[in-house]
């Protein structure tokens, strides 16, 4: 991979600058203006020479396609990267602000049966400066300003930990996009291992697990990572990532018709959550995400009725787990949850 400035620290850019004979203070002017979107040449209080120099360093993801929402004023672009290869972000517009959704990896290697992202697998890591790059692209091109994150888009972000990681302290950076944590979700569809090493990280970010069904049998065939770590153990990994961080967890639930949807599942899902979570944290406040499932092209799904689902979030609520269904964006352009892939140009 080429370098890129944008996946450097401050402290590494103040290296970089000693490498090139130039004073430290630099490196703030630099960083700086690289996250409010300016490119090296377009600084003006750096000498002309050494503009050039950054520019070599300098990679932006290019708006290879964007598709507009008619519904809801969803944008969707599909970026192209240094290297040629593509991947998808979508900026959503709410009443409390712009959030935008991005990816992490070119493809995915998870494998779950209802995701048009992991199609083809994995190719690489994006690096933390492209998932900057991501967000600077979006804000350029679309005037907007981005107050919150969601890692959601293509890709397992555990499957990518330092990089996320770099990414996340680059973000909440005061002197760069300045993105509080509080404003930033993660979405895994299991790594236990990465999760426990998220839970030493002190980052103040909602976690959200991608659940999707009561029992490791439903699951495994939905999700292959629950073959190597189960419901249980997933169950305790989140417990004790509460108990550390304090940090409350939300769990994503996609509803497939005649799948994980009935009654009993959700009489399932509601005793499994609070054995799993509770026992020793009788507060933990539980939040299910209720998805119902989007089209994909290849796969054979198809989402619940709007009685199926009222009547799964009904039992959830009487069990004492409160119970939402995601608003759906950009349904017009293939935005919505897992519909996202690794486009061709
Ligand atoms: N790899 C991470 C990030 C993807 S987030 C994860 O698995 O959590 C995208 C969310 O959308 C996940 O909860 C994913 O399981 C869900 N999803 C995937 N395909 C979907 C589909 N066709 N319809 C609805 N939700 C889907």
């Amino acid at each position: 991979m080429k370098m890129n400035l944008l996946s450097l620290t401050l402290p590494e850019l103040e290296g970089r600058m000693a490498e090139l004979g130039q004073p430290r203070y630099r490196a703030g002017q630099i960083f700086e203006q690289l996250h409010r979107g300016v490119a090296p040449r377009d600084m003006t209080n750096l000498p002309l020479a050494l503009r050039e120099v950054l520019m070599a360093d300098y990679h932006l993801p290019a708006v290879a396609r964007k598709l507009v929402s008619a519904v809801d004023g969803t944008i969707k672009y599909l970026f192209s990267l240094s290297d040629g290869n593509c991947v998808e972000s979508v900026l959503m517009q709410y009443k409390h602000g712009v959030t935008i959704c991005l990816s992490t990896q070119v493809g995915c290697r998870m494998g779950c049966a209802f995701c048009a992202s992991t199609i083809g697998g994995k190719v690489r890591d994006l690096e933390a400066g492209e998932l900057i790059g991501q967000i600077l692209a979006a804000q350029a091109d679309s005037g907007l300003r981005v107050g919150g994150i969601v890692l959601m888009g293509i890709g397992e972000p555990l499957d990518n930990y330092d990089n996320v990681l770099r990414f996340l302290r680059l973000v909440g950076d005061p002197k760069g996009l300045n993105i509080g944590y509080r404003h930033i979700s993660l979405s895994t569809c299991g790594l236990c291992d990465k999760i426990a090493r998220l839970a030493e990280e002190d980052l103040p970010i909602t976690l959200s697990i991608s659940l999707h069904a009561p029992d490791d049998e439903t699951r495994s065939a939905l999700m292959p990572v629950n073959r190597k770590w189960g419901i249980d153990t997933l169950l305790s990994t989140c417990r004790d990532y509460w108990n550390k961080t304090g940090r409350r967890i939300s769990f994503e639930y996609t509803l497939i018709a005649g799948e994980n949807d009935s009654p009993a599942q959700a009489e399932k899902l509601a005793e499994r959550l609070n054995r799993g979570l509770r026992s020793r944290t009788e507060t933990m406040p539980i939040h299910v995400n209720l998805i119902p499932v989007n089209p994909v092209g290849e796969r054979q799904f198809s989402a619940s009725d709007g009685r199926a689902i009222k009547a799964f979030a009904a039992v959830l609520e009487k069990r004492g787990i409160r119970a939402t269904v995601r608003r759906k964006l950009g349904s017009d352009i293939d935005a919505s949850c897992g519909q996202l892939r690794r486009g061709e140009v």
